[in-house]
């Protein structure tokens, strides 16, 4: 397996350069699928779980190449996205992580290409014109990101999803907003608490596909968000 020291490229000749990029990702992807398939209990593996764990918004692809390249990243982003949106900039001298991102762009209906591309294929659709195409993904580009330990800046924006107060009240206001989100919530004790260390759940009935919210109730202060990815509003939960 290559360290993070020996993939450390460079894209340096312009002629070659999208080839080059093309060629060497897939290669570490390659490398990175035989290695996940010999000993998927390996420790190889386990890192990769944790590298996923941080980054779930991530393609497999792009958290393999993560992995490989920066094992120890927690939060990346594109150079200008760091400058312009964080007040960070990547530091001198530090090694791009290249990762896929999709290309979106009009598409043809018929053979879901760019129009360039169309225009060369053997595809005949014209029933209706390039600029009226609706636009999807029709491919992927290597792109830079920088782990946020290669740049300096700003503190990031922290996410402020503590809730404290009296259960009292703060049990009321978990209802009224499960009810407004159509999210069942059930209040166990303490002792029936079977989740661990987990400060709230989020299930699926089985029948409609509706969440629902566990909690446990025994003390005077909450916190904690309800993270389920298909309902984007954090819950506090009392605990
Ligand atoms: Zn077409």
């Amino acid at each position: 397996m290559a360290s993070s020291t020996e993939s450390a490229v460079a894209f340096s000749d312009a002629d070659t350069r999208r080839d080059e990029m093309h060629s060497t990702i897939e290669a570490w992807i390659d490398d990175l699928v035989d290695h996940v398939d010999d000993a998927q209990a390996s420790d190889q593996f386990q890192e990769w779980l944790d590298v996923q764990s941080r980054f779930h918004d991530y393609s497999h692809r792009n958290t393999l190449l993560i992995k490989l390249q920066c094992p120890e990243a927690t939060k990346v982003a594109g150079y200008h996205t760091w400058r312009t949106e964080f007040d960070r900039h990547v530091e001198e001298g530090e090694q791009a992580i290249w990762i896929w991102a999709p290309i979106i762009t009009t598409r043809c209906p018929e053979c879901k290409n760019a129009p360039s591309y169309h225009d060369q294929s053997d595809c005949e659709y014209d029933e209706t014109p390039p600029e009226e195409w609706a636009e999807g993904l029709v491919g992927f580009k290597p792109t830079a990101v920088f782990d946020i330990s290669q740049t300096e800046g700003e503190p990031l924006p922290e996410l402020e999803t503590a809730a404290t107060g009296d259960a009292d009240e703060l049990v009321p206001a978990l209802t009224d907003a499960a009810d407004a989100l159509d999210v069942t919530v059930r209040i166990v004790d303490a002792g029936e608490w079977e989740h661990g260390d987990a400060r709230g759940v989020c299930k699926y009935r089985q029948q409609d596909c509706q969440p629902l919210v566990e909690n446990v109730i025994d003390g005077t202060h909450a916190s904690s968000p309800c993270s389920c990815s298909r309902h984007l509003n954090s819950i506090f939960t009392a605990f």
